[in-house]
């Protein structure tokens, strides 16, 4: 059998511990035997981060801004234990903060539905993917503690050096107040970045926000969405049969608990921290679970939503057995190649993608799964196969998908 062929590069960014084993598995395994693999290779792993002063990271930020697709293993975000362990030169940032940053983009996440994996929630059919604003809000927040009585009031002076101010509250004891901020420029490409991507993968986008509660804050959101809507989404949305629909968080969360799923539910981002964990914990598993950065530009990185499993990665260096579920790293690379094949036109390549997720699929259905899924699933009967075992089951009905 020929190999299928690729025009452009993928930007390949590897990374640490047991994902870092599981990345080469699946290249060996389920990738190279198929694919004439083109990818441009980055070194993510903190060793090569440490030893690039996290050039690195940069370098490949900056080749998917060139080539368009990228797929990422997990990396470690080093914090003071790390640094000893690696003897780092530095506690580099997270390599997930600098692409963003770099990208300017939104993380949208979606649990991987298969059938023995159900949701706690009855009435899901289809995934929910939750679109995270990254930017301001409280996270960016300045607070502070009153102790008696006074007037709290926000003050903004213009470089021009008018002023304008608002009472906060007048405190007849003690409390706490607090100031916050957002830019039209970050709401204003996270509303893009959510209909490029409901466009791409036809769904109906939700948005939702407290706008009448805050009736200046909330509803810049909300206007700014709809006017980028009616001026350059409206007809798209349209000729795509979907739909872009604006409630109240309260209602956005009722509505959620009865739909079916299979829509995009874009969040604020308080909102988003909370409800992405509600929305995986009740899909099943964070390693069911992908996650793509979209540029308001349409530059795209997958990856995998947990981490590098360093608990297992350490079973594993004492050469103990591992059944490390690779599902969401093996969604990451098919997600990058179907991206690369739909921007280049390379139908074989979306086809591989497909069968290959697809096999994976089957495999769990037919009861074959790793530990974390033998935990939770609803099917009978099931073999629990360790991190090379159920890759290589995947490989064999891979081959029965592609014969
Ligand atoms: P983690 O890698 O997500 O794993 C936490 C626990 O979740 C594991 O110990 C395991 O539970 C379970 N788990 C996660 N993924 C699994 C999989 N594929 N198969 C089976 N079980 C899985 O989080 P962590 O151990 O707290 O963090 C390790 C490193 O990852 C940290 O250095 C952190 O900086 C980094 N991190 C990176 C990213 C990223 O690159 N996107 C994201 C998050 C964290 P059991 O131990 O009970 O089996
Ligand atoms: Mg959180």
């Amino acid at each position: 059998m020929s190999k299928i062929q690729m025009t452009t590069p993928l930007v390949e960014m590897d990374g640490d511990e047991m994902t870092r084993i599981l990345w080469q598995m699946i290249k060996d395994d389920l990738l190279l035997p198929f694919i004439d693999l083109k990818t441009e290779y980055y070194d993510l792993g903190l060793k090569h981060r440490d030893e690039t002063d996290d050039q690195v990271t940069k370098d490949s930020a900056n080749a998917t801004l060139k080539y368009g697709v990228a797929v990422k293993c997990a990396t470690i975000t080093p914090n003071a234990a790390r640094v000893e362990e690696y003897n780092l030169k530095e506690m580099w940032k997270s390599p997930n903060g600098t692409i963003r940053a770099m990208l300017d983009g939104t993380v949208f996440r979606a649990p991987i539905v298969v059938k023995g994996i159900e949701p706690c929630v009855r009435n899901w059919e289809a995934p929910i993917t939750l679109a995270r604003h990254a930017y301001g809000d409280v996270y960016k927040n300045t607070e502070m503690k009153i102790d008696g009585p006074g007037k709290a009031e926000i003050v903004f002076t213009a470089d021009d050096g008018s002023v304008s101010r608002a009472t906060i509250h007048n405190f007849d004891g003690p409390g706490v107040i607090q100031g916050m901020h957002n830019l039209d420029r970050s709401i204003d490409s996270f509303a893009r970045a959510c209909f490029n991507f409901a466009l791409d993968t036809k769904q109906d986008l939700w948005f939702a926000t407290k706008d009448t509660i805050s009736k200046k804050y909330d509803h810049n959101f909300k206007d700014i969405f709809q006017e980028i809507f009616d001026a350059e989404y409206k007809d798209k949305f349209e000729a795509a049969g979907i739909t872009y629909f604006y409630t109240l968080i309260d209602d956005a969360v009722a509505r959620v608990m009865k739909s079916k799923g299979g829509f995009i539910w874009a969040c604020k981002n308080y909102d988003g921290d909370v409800m992405s964990d509600m929305v995986s914990s009740a899909f099943g598993s964070l390693a069911m679970m992908t996650s793509v950065l979209v540029s308001p530009s349409g530059v795209y990185e997958y990856e995998a939503a947990h981490g590098t499993v360093q608990r297992h990665y350490y079973k594993h260096l004492k050469g103990e057995e591992t059944s490390t579920n690779s599902v969401a790293t093996i969604f990451a690379w098919t997600g990058a190649l179907r991206k690369r094949g739909e921007l280049d036109g390379n139908k074989e390549l979306m086809e591989f993608a497909d069968k290959l997720e697809k096999a994976t699929l089957s495999t769990i259905e037919s009861g074959k799964m790793t530990k974390d899924l033998a935990l939770i699933t609803s099917l009978k009967d099931v073999t629990v196969l360790n991190s090379e075992q159920f890759i290589k089951a995947i490989r064999e009905s891979l081959e029965k998908e592609l014969a």
